[in-house]
């Protein structure tokens, strides 16, 4: 199976290819050029598999050029890590609302599902190019990525990572998981600005073509651990297969049943992985993408047209402050039927406007496809509320936009199909504001919130964030955008 550019379609590599590079050099996203199919068959059998079994099935389809006994030895170090052994479970809230819970893993958000994965997935991608030199790889992220990253490649061989992230725009328990990294080739620094600022730098050193020679001769290559690179999305495709496999294990759904899937949504990767999961052949009737006030995939989804040339907001989740969502240019590359033309001159408009508008071909496909909405600062702290006080259910803010939208959803349209919730991050990632949600106005310093949060509800907070306090910072840079480079090289001596 061959992987193309969004951009220019005639640049097609092989699966190892596409998850050494990252990117395409010619800014495109790697795209499979065709979806495997899955048959209900295949579907029913999965309900007795392991959820390790599930990814070495489904990974399997699109890696080629992996085997799977690889592919078997990967997911079970990489899923041996998590707090659970069904690694994602889905919790029924109501009798038709299924949470999907992605943050059992070692840094407590869903980044873990793909990056406890991606560094096995990129080791041994260098081994099948015969590649000599280090990949040094480059972040940019809105809070949970980078820890999540900085986890999984931590002396990791032949590699180094470097994360950026905006320097007021993450939490305080985030900040102090990065700054605490452990590890022999990590580096972590802020940058002053949003997450846009921090990501369009990152973005600018991997066109910068005079760096990659400059560290060629020092014997390192770009590579990206942003959810642009494939070997991000494939794990994730995983769990909206797993979760159906579920629903049908426990007789929740019936074989074929279509059932919907609300999505707390940044840079579009963890939704699009939805999306392939149904193309795939997984009755997901509706793809509900949920926002904060950053609404610009609200009203793209509805109309066609996106704009990013709107106030941007910091929210209490951080990880959707978002205006510029990289994954998007994948699903226009599908739903154009692979028109990288198209695509190319969208995100050329994109680039040098701050928007472009849909075919209206595309558009109609968006709708039929997507239902969308957001939800603000005070109706988030309105939904942990009362999920709390209703059932007892702790949610960290992103969880709740999804709850939230989910219910303005149906409120909208009627549609009382099952639906699975995606939770993305644990509550205890984000205390202060999950503690404000519920009350309370005198809140602890940094992570002495944690324990103020396990003595008001009673629920235990995740190993790895209760053991923060045991540790401290190992990194306090902090850069403007255009000293990115410059920091580049100074973090790698
Ligand atoms: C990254 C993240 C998101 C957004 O996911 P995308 O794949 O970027 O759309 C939502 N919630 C949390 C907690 C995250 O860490």
């Amino acid at each position: 199976m061959y992987y193309l550019s969004t951009r220019d379609k005639s640049l097609r590599c092989t699966a190892a290819q596409a998850i050494a590079q990252g990117l395409s050099r010619d800014g495109g996203l790697l795209t499979p050029a065709v979806l495997p199919r899955l048959s209900q068959n295949a579907l029913e059998d999965m309900k007795e598999m392991s959820y390790q079994q599930r990814a070495v099935y489904v990974m399997g389809s699109y890696l080629e050029d992996f085997t799977a006994s690889e592919l078997s030895g990967f997911a079970a170090k990489a899923y041996g890590t998590f707090d659970t052994p069904e690694v994602a479970p889905l919790r029924p809230v109501d009798g038709n609302t299924y949470c999907l819970e992605l943050w059992h893993g070692p840094t407590c958000a869903f980044k873990d599902m793909a990056l406890q994965m991606l560094p096995y997935l990129l080791s041994a991608s260098l081994e099948k190019n015969a590649e000599k030199k280090t990949a040094c790889i480059l972040v940019a992220t809105s809070g949970d990525t980078g820890k999540a990253a900085l986890e999984g490649f931590k002396d990791v061989d032949k590699t180094r990572i470097l994360v950026f992230y905006p320097r007021d725009g993450v939490s305080q328990i985030q900040k102090l998981q990065m700054t605490t990294q452990e590890g022999g080739n990590v580096g972590v620094c802020a940058v002053e600005g949003n997450f846009d600022d921090a990501q369009t730098g990152v973005k600018r050193i991997f066109s910068d073509e005079a760096l990659r020679e400059k560290l060629a001769e020092r014997g390192f290559f770009l590579s990206s651990a942003n959810s642009i690179n494939w070997g991000r999305v494939l794990p994730q495709i995983v769990y909206y297969i797993s979760a159906y496999s579920e629903l049908r294990r426990t007789g929740a759904v019936e074989k074929g049943a279509a059932v919907n899937v609300c999505v707390p949504t940044g840079n579009f990767g963890n939704i699009l992985a939805a999306y392939y999961a149904r193309q795939m052949g997984v009755p997901i009737a509706r793809l509900i993408c949920a926002s904060n006030s950053n609404n610009v995939l609200t009203d793209f989804l509805q109309t066609g047209a996106y704009n990013r040339n709107r106030p941007f907001y910091t929210t209490m989740s951080p990880s959707m402050d978002i205006l510029i969502s990289s994954n998007l240019e994948r699903l226009l590359f599908d739903l154009s039927g692979q028109d990288s033309q198209a695509v190319a001159g969208y995100m050329q408009s994109l680039a040098e406007e701050g928007r472009y508008t849909v075919s209206p071909l595309v558009g109609r496909k968006l709708r039929e496809l997507f239902a969308a909405g957001f939800c603000d600062d005070a109706g988030t702290q309105r939904m942990i509320s009362s999920m709390w006080r209703e059932r007892e259910y702790l949610i960290d803010p992103h969880t709740a936009v999804a709850f939230d939208v989910l219910k303005q959803y149906r409120e909208q349209s009627g549609d009382q199909a099952p639906a699975v919730v995606v939770s993305t991050a644990s509550p205890y990632k984000f205390c202060d504001s999950v503690l404000g949600a519920l009350g309370v106005t005198e809140l602890a310093q940094g992570v002495d919130m944690i324990e103020q949060m396990e003595q008001l509800t009673g629920v235990a907070a995740p190993r790895p964030l209760a053991d923060l306090k045991k540790k401290t910072p190992r990194f306090q840079d902090s850069v403007t955008k255009e000293q990115l480079v410059e920091q580049v090289m100074k973090m790698l001596n």
